[in-house]
């Protein structure tokens, strides 16, 4: 049976379970890497995060979760959208060239793979689409990892994100041990392990484990909350001193959106002079005074109290009225980079402990 997913990718129901040794997962890797370009999982600069690697050995999958998100593989932190060049008194534009191949994207958080199917509302959504964007994400093929290690401040439960979920993947392995249960989950999710003889057919032991490890990893999530009527209560609470006092950690870094794999605001700029140059996007953060900060002078947020409310109805409020989701998938990854010690879910907990002034 064919199904559509939110992300637009065929889904196969149902393929028969395969499992892979542990020690057989560098060569799928590496067999892998003779037709794709692979991204994965590693350290690069000393930073756990999402990166095109060229060997299996370059894959670390230590971590329970990397501190970068992968959006920078379909968003990337600073991209060119266009070179121009003045020649002869004519202008000239130059567009990057489309992907050539399929692109393979390597053991993803269910977590991760939600935030892209919500910045694919962002970005595919209305017309015209960011071509950008779309190009990279229909070329990659999306390999999502169970989650059976969650941060202490991990929330998703809360939000509605199963850590053995699998939306919006293709293929998904989840660890029993000493080896994997495979899934395929679409058409491509399938194609890159057919005819592989690492892959054996799973047996009822390996999916009973498989119950038990993924009922554990749910019990391992401790933070729980309500945020069921959050939507209501924000735009109840919008002028409540509440706003102040938890700003008052927040030193406007901008590290909580750059970290978030939802948070996809940018700036364009222009390098280079009137001669050559090029057209730039690069991330940007609500968190910053200039955010909005007009041409005129005037800046509709100019304190930290205006920014962070942004920051909260944007996610738990205008996303909603946007799309029909949350823009917060709770992987808490805010939470343990914040230099100020802002808690996401002290900040939600208390939005709804709140009675407006
Ligand atoms: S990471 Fe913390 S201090 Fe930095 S902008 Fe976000 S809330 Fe403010
Ligand atoms: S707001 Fe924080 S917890 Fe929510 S998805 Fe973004 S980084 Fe994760």
């Amino acid at each position: 049976m064919i199904l559509r997913s939110s992300s637009n990718r065929s889904v196969v129901l149902k393929m028969k379970e395969k499992t892979i040794e542990k020690k057989d997962l560098s060569g799928f890797i590496d067999s892998l890497l003779e037709e794709y370009q692979v991204f994965a999982p590693t350290i690069a600069e000393g930073i756990p995060r999402f990166d095109r690697i060229s060997s299996s050995t370059q894959v670390s999958l230590d971590s329970p979760k990397l501190e970068r998100s992968p959006k920078e593989v379909f968003f990337p932190q600073c991209e060119t959208l266009f070179t121009y060049q003045l020649i002869d008194g004519k202008m000239t534009m130059e567009e990057p060239p489309a992907l050539e191949s399929e692109r393979v994207l390597l053991f993803v958080r269910p977590c991760d793979v939600k935030a892209l199917t919500l910045m694919d509302s962002v970005f595919t959504s209305w017309e015209p689409k960011d071509t950008n964007y779309l190009d990279k994400r229909e070329k990659t093929i999306i390999v999502g990892r169970a989650c059976s290690r969650p941060w202490s401040t991990c929330f998703c439960t809360s939000l509605g994100v199963d850590p053995f979920g699998k939306e919006g993947m293709d293929l998904v392995f989840e660890d029993i041990g000493d080896k994997y249960v495979v899934e395929a989950l679409t058409e491509r999710g399938g194609k890159i392990i057919d005819g592989s003889s690492l892959f054996k057919d799973a047996e009822k032991k390996d999916l009973e484990n498989l119950k038990e490890v993924s009922k554990k990893a749910t019990e391992a999530i401790r933070s729980e909350l309500d945020v069921k009527e959050i939507e209501k209560k924000l735009k109840a609470i919008y002028d409540d001193s509440f706003w102040g006092k938890v700003s008052e950690k927040c030193v406007g870094c901008g590290v909580c959106s750059y970290l978030c794999p939802v948070c996809h605001c940018f700036d364009v700029q222009d390098e280079g002079t009137e001669l050559k140059g090029k057209r730039v996007r690069i991330w940007d953060a609500c968190q910053y005074p200039i955010f909005t900060l007009h041409a005129s002078g005037h800046n509709p947020r100019t304190s930290s109290r205006e920014r962070i409310r942004q920051r909260m109805m944007h996610k738990f409020s205008y996303f909603i009225e946007n799309f029909g989701e949350l823009a917060c998938v709770g992987c808490g990854r805010c939470i343990k980079g914040c230099p100020g010690n802002m808690d996401i879910r002290e900040v939600l907990t208390g939005i709804m402990a709140t009675e407006a002034d």
